[in-house]
């Protein structure tokens, strides 16, 4: 009621301003200076009003340079003496800009930022910010936070100033002062998202404060209050389109029952050469119990590399196939769809389930031939590339779809297996384990088996080394090839490239056949060989006629040659450390212990911490962990590779509590209201459709 009344009041306020007013006619701003807003995504005041910063300076301890003490945290200000700019080689620049106050200077440092000089001037008062260190007398700040003072401005002493993201021809000062502006003329017109008993009971700030709050903090409590009041609203409509989705899929799509029995339990196990682990026997029984069902099966297998994901895989499809329903497995590469389908011919020659391969490779008559088969039934088991996933190819009975290394895919690819009537059960597998945060986005809908302890406790030692160190590693390699192991030496490019300091997979066959590796048959594999040649020499490798392989990273996912204990990388700071860890999954799978070396020249810190973490662990949900605070969920899952759009103030690596709640309150509402028809939440209901109503298939929700 109060909702009502409180609208019906605006409408009838006759200088209601706007929020689809465009920037460009705001105070300041004109054509050309909305231009370069709109690179910002800015179009509108509601844009600016939700232009968050992106970080913050805190100018609340203002010190006299006098009084600073050795390594304190603070701001300082001064009056601009003198500005330098001088190179240090190399390209390099350093740019001091000494400030006094009083009888006492201080000097600030940027390193290669040349273009900061003509931001100062003698004469002016500037603020700087951040830790400051005395050097041979003097105090010294690098890269410090600075304020410019305007010479009718008082110092921000004692305010948290907004920093937000800039773009040429806006600097920071103008930005906050159209912010400001906007947050004074606009924000009143703003409705609320939530109803007012929502805000109370998740003690959430009403959004006019909130946004007041974001852009102007009083205090750091407050502007602790208003992150948090946006991050859960963000994370919020997310979950709630994952519950959608997930509440479409149990409630609306059905799929075959497809349950095990003791019968159809022996049948397959029988059929491995192994017993299998207690974590695969437990991914089996969950993935059983899902296939039992009529509601699609829709789960996540995780299992680092060598973990023994394949053998869960094969039950599920012959659990299928022993209800007479086809099953298809997909995989990222024809390397590894060939590979599967070795395996899996091999576990069942003496069965009567008929496999089909389907890659890209194959002939136009070899793959109208197949989709014949395939559409009439005649074909159990499919086995293939996204080939699989494309527009042509029907199936007579499809019961279960598995993607082996679901990232390579991305969530839109899962769909276009969709048939008329039934739809299919669904599980992915991954090797690359996945942080939590990112399982509950990313994944929301997922169900999740994992396999923690693989069969095969094998040590793998991990060196990482300067290429100039390599005699003795080579000498290692060559010794364990005699006693009869196999190896690979991993190149990061196919061709001859701009990059000075490294070489193609083909030189470094080159090299290693006239140089170091001489006395050995050596084989070489790529991404531009043809599919038959990359399966000869895949073969051979796999059979021991080529003891060592020289590849580029496409032996990365899945190739399984138990004898294979060996591999050098070379330019190693070119892998990411999910990478690197999938490559060393490739060794250490037999009875033999494994051996790494990575040459890398580690170009920056984070390398070389991804070097450091590489060598410390072989447990590849650390590692997975440490990627992710080492470089954000961003890069390593890509919202928008995964077709979803980007977070804009939730940071996954730091909000798991917020994501929690918000995963909880939000299963909560669409259990109760799944269309969200309460009026109340049609402001909600509406973020949430413009916001993933197409990236998550929401369809016509309620
Ligand atoms: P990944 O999870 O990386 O796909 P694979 O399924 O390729 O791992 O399994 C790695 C290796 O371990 C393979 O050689 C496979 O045959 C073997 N393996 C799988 N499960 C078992 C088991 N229970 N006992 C012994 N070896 C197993
Ligand atoms: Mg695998």
């Amino acid at each position: 009621m109060q909702g009502a009344f409180s609208r019906l009041h605006m409408t009838d306020h006759e200088t209601t301003p706007d929020l689809t007013t465009p920037v460009q006619y705001l105070k300041g701003v004109g054509p050309r200076r909305a231009e370069l807003l709109e690179r910002l995504d800015v179009r509108t005041v509601t844009d600016l009003l939700f232009f968050f910063p992106r970080s913050y300076q805190d100018w609340s301890e203002l010190v006299p340079l006098a009084e600073l003490e050795e390594g304190q945290s603070a701001s300082v200000c001064g009056i601009v003496q003198k500005v330098e700019l001088r190179p240090t080689g190399r390209g390099r620049t350093m740019l001091t800009v000494t400030i006094a106050d009083h009888d006492q200077q201080l000097s600030a440092l940027w390193f290669n930022q040349p273009y900061l000089k003509d931001r100062f001037q003698a004469g002016f008062p500037v603020m700087f910010s951040g830790t400051f260190q005395q050097r041979k007398g003097r105090w010294e700040i690098t890269h410090p936070q600075v304020v410019h003072l305007e010479d009718d401005e008082d110092p921000p002493v004692g305010q948290i100033l907004p920093v937000y993201p800039l773009t040429e021809g806006v600097n920071q000062f103008q930005m906050r002062r159209l912010v400001w502006q906007v947050i004074e003329d606009y924000t009143a017109a703003l409705g609320e998202t939530f109803p007012v008993s929502f805000l109370q009971a998740h003690q959430l700030l009403p959004i006019h404060e909130a946004l007041r709050q974001i852009h102007q903090p009083a205090d750091e409590e407050s502007l602790g209050n208003a992150r948090r009041r946006f991050v859960f609203q963000e994370l919020l409509v997310l979950q709630l389109a994952l519950a959608i989705r997930r509440w479409n899929r149990t409630e609306r799509s059905r799929a075959p029952a497809l349950p095990s029995s003791a019968k159809i339990h022996s049948r397959i196990t029988r059929l491995f050469p192994f017993q299998l682990t207690a974590d695969q026997e437990q991914a089996i029984e969950e993935i059983s119990h899902d296939m039992g069902q009529e509601v699609p099966m829709n789960r996540l297998l995780q299992g680092d590399v060598g973990s023994g994901k394949t053998a869960v895989a094969e039950y599920a499809l012959l659990q299928a196939v022993a209800h007479g329903w086809q099953a298809v497995l997909m995989a990222p590469t024809e390397i590894l769809a060939i590979q599967h389908a070795r395996t899996v011919t091999r576990d069942l020659q003496n069965s009567r389930v008929r496999i089909a391969l389907l890659t890209g490779s194959l002939s136009a008559a070899e793959r109208t031939e197949r989709l014949a088969q395939i559409a009439a039934g005649e074909v159990d088991l499919v086995i293939g590339t996204h080939a699989v996933a494309q527009e042509g190819v029907e199936f007579a009975r499809l019961g279960l779809v598995i993607i082996d290394e679901q990232h390579k895919f991305g969530v839109q690819q899962r769909a276009v297996l969709k048939q008329a009537g039934l739809d299919p059960h669904y599980l992915v597998m991954t090797a690359t384990p996945i942080p939590r945060t990112v399982a509950m986005t990313l994944f929301g809908d997922l169900d999740t088996s994992t396999l923690r302890q693989g069969p095969h406790q094998q040590t793998i030692n991990t060196y990482c080394e300067p290429a100039e160190k390599s005699e003795q590693w080579w000498d290692f390699y060559r010794k364990k090839l005699r006693e009869g192991r196999q190896g690979y030496v991993i190149s990061p490019l196919v061709e001859q490239s701009e990059h000075r300091d490294l070489v193609s997979v083909e030189e470094c066959f080159e090299g290693l056949t006239n140089g170091e590796l001489s006395d050995f048959r050596l084989g070489l594999v790529h991404g531009r060989l043809p599919a038959r040649e990359k399966e000869k020499v895949m073969q051979d490798f796999a059979e021991g006629k080529i003891q060592v392989l020289v590849a580029t990273s496409v032996v990365e996912v899945g190739v399984d040659v138990p004898n294979a204990t060996l591999m050098t990388t070379v330019g190693g700071q070119q892998f990411g450390l999910a990478q690197l860890h999938q490559l060393r999954g490739r060794i250490g799978r037999g009875k033999h212990t494994g051996y790494i070396c990575v040459f890398a020249e580690p170009a920056n810190s984070e390398a070389e911490k991804r070097l450091e973490a590489f060598v410390g662990t072989t447990d590849g949900f650390e590692l997975a962990e440490i990627d992710f605070a080492l470089r954000g969920p961003g890069e390593l899952f890509g919202f928008r590779q995964h077709g979803m759009p980007p977070l804009h103030i939730a940071d996954l690596s730091r909000d798991m509590e917020l994501l929690i709640e918000a995963r909880t309150v939000a299963q909560q509402m669409i259990d109760t209201d799944p269309g969200l028809a309460d009026p109340e939440l049609a402001k909600l209901r509406h973020m949430v459709l413009s916001r993933y109503g197409r990236s998550l298939e929401l369809g016509d929700v309620g």
